[in-house]
């Protein structure tokens, strides 16, 4: 058999598909694991890396007084499988091929996953045949080729991607234990370090800080308006930014009609076409168009994988000559954009244009294959767009532009204004996401006067250097050499994961930065990116086979080592340093009662609130909203009256929400509920507030003793408060309810608030379940409800509500269930049916019907009804013995079931009473058909 290994699951069922050639492929799973199979070849992905290193048994715990952080720089390693299924299915098929080709993606990292795999098969079979096939894209004629033309693992290039990871574990392993055991910090908690995310981290470190001490320049800026042949033109004054304001105004003073045309010059401007798409260009453009750099290439490896697009991770700017370009546009030129590519041929530029960079993996990113919007969906097919109208723009002429310079003088003040118009379109035609803009003016004659209509004169500041954005960041990152183009974008997601940094642009938090900066203060050669330019050199090496990936490892081990040195001498300051402010991130301020630092919490689960740092001496807290609502943080502002940093939720993928000063906040939303205290005044309010109690809670669960010294209050006057908190209490619970209530029922609906609709039922009284239950519809109607579902509304509050009465006066749960089943939902239907009848309708005995009678009749202050006298009890059981076929056994049964005369035998539902008494359903509903038969004739005789 010859088994095909290809780099994902979706590629090798492409694969197969090509290499069948119209033969049937069969796909089968095993343990959830995909095989594509034809005549006798097999084909099956892996899911990237199927293994990973990581360190010798021993260290995984990481107080170990013996394997310190610095010990894991000598460690051995080992290999685990991560995806054992596959690794399995792998092994399995292997022991039975002959021959094994690698197909994974052709880079060092898709080289590296091949030698995984290489090294899985040779464990089972030590002789099978392994070949290498490489490809640029999924294509028949690319797969085809390579399978025709196989090789041997590059085993120099993947031992390089083997080198890099060791390195990488060495370092992320060693720093990060280091320093978050310095900070005292583990579990999700922990700070992470890295041999690229740390210089990056510190690269957007340190703009933020040139932000910090950027201080800005004031600047004038002096423009006219004039008009030719009823069009507006501006034109700015030749000086450019006036440094000072009192030469600006005098020039805008001196700026006198007429404007005269003192030069016009005329020119054109050539307007190259752009280069092919190298990985980072193809980023950049991406992000124009709104794509992160992740979602982006995300994106183009669906695209490859699919066969649409070429290998997306290329440092390529230069097309091959082996690559077919008339085979490419002739693909294309069935794809939506036909006109294009058929524009693009018949004005085609002698040779396409070049970038800087070439090298000879692969070629530049390249559309392969026909995708439609209906096929692939919105955004991948926008991704698609812009790479296939970037490939016809490297083809397409230079664009030609007339420039036109236009110089003015007015009372001896010069002005300019400049224009450009496209003349010939060329690559623009085509490719429509850059921002050259057209601005066309008029003809104008040396000499000529024309009006002023308007001098603005605008004062204007220098601005600070702008943040990252994830583009700009990944350029300067390539520039800088830092990480590889398949990983460049996945070590900024890292940052934003770990909470490094946030937004866009990017701006680092303050975990970030004080982590960075103890770096750099301390071991400074982990943020600079020298050192892992030195090991990316030599990796390249390693690559050509010119250093061999043990030099390099041990190599970077020193580096290590002397980055240690530092550290571990240092390692109590850094300790605290990290620690001291990071903690200050969460303090807010002083706590209003006892002076201790309030400070936000976060517990487990989603609770968070605001408590005092001499808790449980000082039990002052605020709530706040669960997490979900957002995580909560402090920002920069504070409140002037209570001087306590504001309070931000902050959400992903939702505005932040504002609670602004904690204390403010902690005061408006507990205003209304104490107002509702019968007792309570604004002066006691305020007094109240000065003594630090905010809450009707808070009154509520004071002794009244303690509460009259607070408040300078009678200890009677304190009662009657403290009385009067427990109600509001009581009916805030009620009213929280009822909101329950109204969103257990209500369904959802768009432009509908729950919160609306409650404010508009407190208006007319409506605040719990209980007034609910009796409201009209038609108040419901005026909240917005409509008809049918008001009517549905009220009948489930009628329910529920009498459903708690029920409860409350004592009636089990189980029973209650049993009468909302046969109707009976509240007070008034229990006692207007007869306990004989209520028996007979739940199929509970008489003597339970009963008691639950007598403590419904109490609860509405109503006599008892009397225990059925004897009397009517035999009146019945004769009636019921006069049916043909009812026995008196029978007879007997029913009575325990609670039907004691005829009246009781026909309000019973059959089925329930057959349930208890073992009666056959049938022959108890034709005992009720007998004794309805029989009354009816009885009343007839009458
Ligand atoms: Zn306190
Ligand atoms: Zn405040």
């Amino acid at each position: 058999m010859h088994l095909i290994v290809a780099e994902k699951n979706i590629s090798a069922r492409r694969i197969a598909q090509i290499l069948a050639a119209g033969q049937k492929v069969v796909e089968k799973k095993d343990a959830g694991v995909s095989t594509y199979s034809f005549g006798d070849t097999t084909t099956v992905g892996l899911r990237g890396h199927v293994v990973e290193v990581d360190f010798e048994p021993g260290y995984e715990n990481w107080r170990s007084k013996q394997y310190t952080p610095r010990s894991l720089i000598d460690a051995k390693t080992i290999k685990v499988p991560t995806e054992k299924r596959i690794v399995a299915l792998l092994q399995k098929l292997a022991r039975h091929a002959d021959r094994v080709t690698i197909a994974t993606d052709f880079d060092t990292e898709g080289e590296l996953i091949g030698k995984e795999a290489y090294e899985l098969v040779r464990a089972v079979n030590r002789n099978v045949k392994v070949d290498r096939a490489r490809f640029s894209a999924i294509t028949p004629q690319e797969i085809k080729t390579a399978f025709a033309n196989t090789t041997d693992l590059d085993f120099a290039l993947a031992s390089a991607g083997e080198a890099r990871q060791s390195i990488d574990l060495m370092w992320g392993a060693s720093l990060t234990r280091f320093i978050s055991l310095a900070a005292r910090r583990g579990g999700n908690n922990i700070l992470s370090v890295g041999r690229v995310q740390s210089p990056t981290l510190s690269m957007i470190v340190d703009r933020e800080k040139e932000i910090e001490k950027f201080v800005p320049e004031t600047y004038w800026q002096l423009g006219l308006l004039t008009e030719k042949a009823g069009e507006q033109i501006e034109a700015r004054h030749t000086n450019g930014r006036f440094k000072e304001q009192k030469s600006a105004e005098l020039a805008r003073d001196r700026t006198k009609e007429p404007l005269v045309v003192t030069e016009v010059r005329e020119g054109t401007k050539q307007d190259r076409s752009p280069s092919p798409f190298d990985t980072t260009t193809y980023i950049v453009a991406a992000a124009r168009l709104g794509f992160s750099a992740a979602n982006a290439m995300r994106i183009a490896e669906e695209l490859y994988m699919n066969g649409y697009i070429s290998y997306p991770r290329t440092d390529n700017t230069v097309y091959p000559a082996s690559l077919d370009l008339n085979g490419i546009l002739a693909t294309i030129k069935n794809s939506p954009f036909k006109k294009d590519v058929e524009w693009t041929i018949a004005h085609r530029r002698p040779e396409p244009t070049r970038g800087k960079k070439s090298s000879t993996d692969h070629p530049p990113i390249h559309p392969t294959g026909v995708a439609t919007k209906e096929g692939i969906g919105d955004d991948a097919f926008r991704i698609y767009e812009l790479v296939l109208r970037r490939f016809l723009a490297t083809l397409a002429p230079d664009a030609l532009w007339q420039t036109l310079k236009v110089n003015f003088d007015a009372g001896g003040e010069t002005y300019t204004t400049t224009g450009g118009r496209l003349i010939e379109a060329g690559w623009h035609a085509v490719y429509p996401f850059s921002e050259a803009k057209e601005t066309i003016l008029p003809a104008f004659a040396v000499g000529e006067k024309l009006p002023i209509r308007k001098v603005s004169l605008d004062e204007k500041e220098t601005m600070p250097p702008a943040r990252y954005t994830q583009s700009k960041l990944i350029q300067r990152m390539e520039e800088l050499g830092l990480g590889t183009k398949s990983t460049r974008h996945e070590v900024i997601a890292k940052l934003v994961s770990r909470k490094y940094v946030e937004g866009n642009p990017l701006r680092p938090t303050l975990v970030g930065r004080v982590v960075t900066e103890a770096l750099e203060h301390n071991a400074d050669a982990i943020t600079k990116p020298d050192m892992t330019q030195t090991i990316e050199s030599h990796m390249q090496q390693i690559k050509e086979s010119k250093s061999t990936s043990d030099d390099v490892i041990k190599e970077s081990r020193r580096m290590l080592h002397a980055a240690f040195d530092q550290l571990e001498a240092n390692e109590q300051v850094i300790g605290d340093d990290i620690r001291d402010r990071t903690a200050e991130e969460l303090n807010l301020g002083r706590c209003p009662v006892c002076g201790g630092t309030l400070a936000i919490k976060h517990l487990r689960g989603s609770t968070q609130f605001i408590g005092c740092s001499r808790y449980p001496e000082c039990t002052f807290n605020i709530g706040l909203p669960v997490t979900q609502w957002g995580w909560a943080v402090r920002t920069d502002d504070i409140c002037e009256k209570h001087h306590l940093h504001f309070v931000r939720l902050v959400r992903k993928g939702a505005r932040p929400w504002d609670i602004g000063c904690p204390l403010c906040h902690h005061i408006s939303s507990n205003t209304e509920s104490l107002t509702e205290i019968p007792t309570m005044n604004e002066a006691l309010m305020e007094k109240a507030r000065a003594r630090h109690i905010y809450t009707v809670a808070e009154i509520a669960r004071k002794e009244p003793e303690r509460l009259a010294k607070a408040l300078d209050l009678e200890l009677d006057a304190a009662q009657k408060l403290k009385t009067g908190a427990e109600g509001v209490l009581e009916k805030l619970r009620r009213r929280s309810e009822c909101r329950k209530f109204m969103r257990n029922h209500l369904i959802p609906r768009k432009g509908r608030s729950y919160s609306k609709i409650m404010a508009a039922l407190k208006e007319s009284g409506v605040t719990d379940l209980a007034a609910l239950a009796k409201t009209d519809p038609v108040i419901l109607q005026k909240a917005g409800i409509g008809e049918t579902e008001a009517h549905d509304l009220l009948a489930e509050a009628r329910i529920t509500h009498n459903g708690q009465i029920l409860k409350e006066i004592g009636i089990p749960a189980v029973s209650l269930k049993k009468y909302i089943a046969a109707g009976i939902t509240g007070p008034d239907e229990f006692v207007s049916t007869t306990p004989e009848n209520l028996s007979a309708m739940t199929g509970m005995s008489t003597g339970t019907v009963n008691r639950h009678v007598a403590l419904v009749s109490g609860y509405l202050h109503r006599p008892v009804p009397v225990k059925i006298a004897r009397a009517r009890i035999g009146k019945g059981w004769k009636e019921l013995l006069s049916i043909k076929g009812l026995t008196g056994t029978m007879a007997e049964k029913l009575a325990g079931a609670g039907v004691i005369n005829g009246d009781s035998l026909l309000a019973a539902d059959a089925g329930n009473l057959s349930g208890i008494t073992g009666i056959d359903a049938e022959k108890i509903r034709n005992y009720q058909s007998i004794l309805q038969k029989k009354r009816e004739n009885a009343i007839i005789r009458i």
